[in-house]
């Protein structure tokens, strides 16, 4: 997901990422690099994310590569469908430095709800008002020790939460809106899913050679 950040946040944001990302343990982990990210018709993003089992130096990774990614391409969430992977870790950042939330779950949304305009580095170029729960409680494990952690969140945070789990559950966007309000996009969702067809043949050839 991604907001409107000034160039001075989006600065402020970068600075704070370079100091806390997560700390590893093992040289088996490289410098943290910018992963592909997929878009709107590429069947991964529709696939159920699986419980992460062991907080591994491939989770560590992972997780590194999520948050420059995410950054790069400015957004304030990220979940690892995005990048291709089937694994259940989200990466959110809403300018208090980065989070890494591993299999995280909503154990209860309140009933105020609010309506806001969402953006989603799966879908370039559009946005669309959604209604969601204005606050949450959630539960994950925490990257640096595998601490089960238990929250209260509301506003943006659990807006980007909420964004962030439903793609680990193969939901969308789009799937937010009512029927009726999805023709609106539908020449710029057509267009996004061209574009998506290319990607996925570029990368199969990649593969091949
Ligand atoms: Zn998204």
């Amino acid at each position: 997901m991604y907001p409107i950040l000034s160039q001075e946040e989006k600065e402020e944001r970068e600075d704070s990422t370079k100091d806390s990302l997560p700390t590893v343990s093992s040289s088996a982990i490289l410098t943290p690099k910018i992963l592909d990210i997929r878009h709107y018709g590429d069947p991964v993003l529709r696939d159920h994310a699986r419980p992460i089992k062991e907080i591994n130096d491939e989770a560590r990774q992972l997780a590194a590569d999520m948050i420059v990614t995410m950054v790069s391409g400015n957004g304030v969430g990220l979940a690892v469908n995005q990048v291709g992977q089937l694994k259940r870790l989200i990466v959110l950042d809403i300018g208090r430095g980065p989070m890494v939330l591993i299999n995280p779950k909503i154990s209860d949304k309140s009933r105020k709800r609010e309506k806001l305009e969402e953006g989603c580095l799966s879908f370039p170029g559009l946005s669309v008002k959604v209604r969601r729960s204005y606050k949450i409680n959630i539960e994950y494990f925490q990257l640096s020790d595998g601490k089960r952690i238990k929250l209260s969140v509301e506003g943006i945070l659990a807006r980007v939460i909420l964004h962030e789990i439903d793609h680990l559950d193969g939901i969308l966007l789009m799937d937010k809106l009512a029927f009726w309000r999805r023709g609106k996009f539908k020449k710029q969702l057509l267009a996004i899913k061209q574009q998506t067809r290319q990607e996925m043949r570029d990368r199969e050839g990649s593969k091949k050679t």
